[in-house]
């Protein structure tokens, strides 16, 4: 009898933003989220549009947010930031606690400052420069990770951002969610699609670095739309890919359309196989800096699936592995 021997075909290392640090700078780095009050968004402040994106309650984005009742809204239309004092102490001592924290968990060395809450290109330029330049000033930082829409973005700002780039990491971090008009009209994303298509671009000709988030159970969005979102944002040329699933937490506009039965959130199988057909399809080149998210808290609506996030994490991991790939 003939035996056969089983050969194991070697797992494929999908090219995480991990990877992607430690092959750059040979050494483990860590985002630091910072979250300045006074930052809002033309989607909520009335200027494109009034209550945010419909899941937008933006805590659930930021763990570090300090000053929810700060009535001081900025936008580059202000002409005195009289809190920039205040902003420039609040962005040193976020960064210094997480920092310690993760010194003292980890052993991190190397640090990049994520300003993630609101968006924050949404501002005085000279705001901008003030808080971006302190960050990069800290001991340790390599460079800035910065949470925008495309339609918060100027030629000056990246014009600057460039600049910047000569000698520190500077990431851009886009809000896609989806390149569907309807969908973007749906969620009142008050974006379009042609517009961050030109921003998009734009970002990348500057040569700087972007980060595109894109959201799988948008309303009424099949896995071929979702998975269309992800080509057309791979054809930009962008150098990183953020998955998120689209649950509902309370005090959105989200919350009435469940709760009126006109939306039903994704379902975890749909969502572990379409974030799997993502990663397929990804050039490697191109990296992950996330796979899902989840709320563990009261604020969570549906689906419960997304209360444990490290659950759909091995999840997912399970299902990349049968396709031959190791996140
Ligand atoms: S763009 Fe971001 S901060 Fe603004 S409403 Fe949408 S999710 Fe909220």
């Amino acid at each position: 009898m003939v035996k056969t021997i089983q050969t194991k075909v070697p797992l494929q290392e999908v090219n995480t933003l991990g990877r992607y640090f430690k092959k750059k700078f040979k050494e483990k780095v860590y985002k630091v989220p910072i979250s300045i009050s006074g930052f809002t968004c033309p989607n909520i402040d009335g200027t494109v549009a009034k209550g945010g994106c419909s899941f937008c309650e933006n805590d659930s984005f930021s763990p570090n947010l300090q000053d929810k009742k700060s009535k001081f809204k900025l936008s580059p239309k202000t002409t005195e930031n009289p809190f920039l004092e205040n902003q420039l102490k609040q962005l040193e001592l976020q960064f210094n606690a997480t920092k310690n924290r993760l010194e003292k968990k980890f052993g991190a060395k190397k640090f990049i400052v994520y300003f993630q809450s609101f968006t924050n290109t949404y501002a005085p330029f000279e705001t901008l420069k003030a808080l971006y330049e302190k960050a990069l000033s800290f001991d340790n930082v390599l460079g800035l990770s910065i949470g925008t829409r495309t339609d918060c973005v100027t030629d000056e700002i990246l014009d600057y951002l460039k600049a910047l780039s000569l000698h520190k990491e500077i990431w851009v971090e886009y809000g896609v969610q989806s390149f569907y008009d309807e969908t973007l009209h749906q969620i009142n994303r008050g974006d379009t699609a042609s517009n961050m298509r030109k921003w998009i671009a734009k970002t990348k000709e500057k040569g700087l670095l972007v980060c595109a988030h894109l959201i799988y159970g948008l309303p009424n969005e099949t896995q071929k739309m979702m998975l269309h979102t992800l080509d057309e944002t791979l054809k930009l040329n962008v150098d990183s890919i953020k998955f998120h699933p689209l649950y509902v937490v309370k005090n959105t506009l989200l919350t009435n359309e469940y709760k009126k039965g006109k939306f039903t959130p994704i379902t975890e199988e749909l969502y572990i196989d379409t974030v799997v057909k993502s990663i397929q399809k990804l050039p490697s080149h191109i990296n992950v800096q996330r796979i899902t998210a989840g709320i563990n808290d009261n604020t969570l609506l549906s689906p419960l699936w997304c209360r444990n996030k490290h659950q759909q994490i091995n999840k997912i991991r399970k299902a990349l592995r049968e396709v031959g790939l190791e996140y």
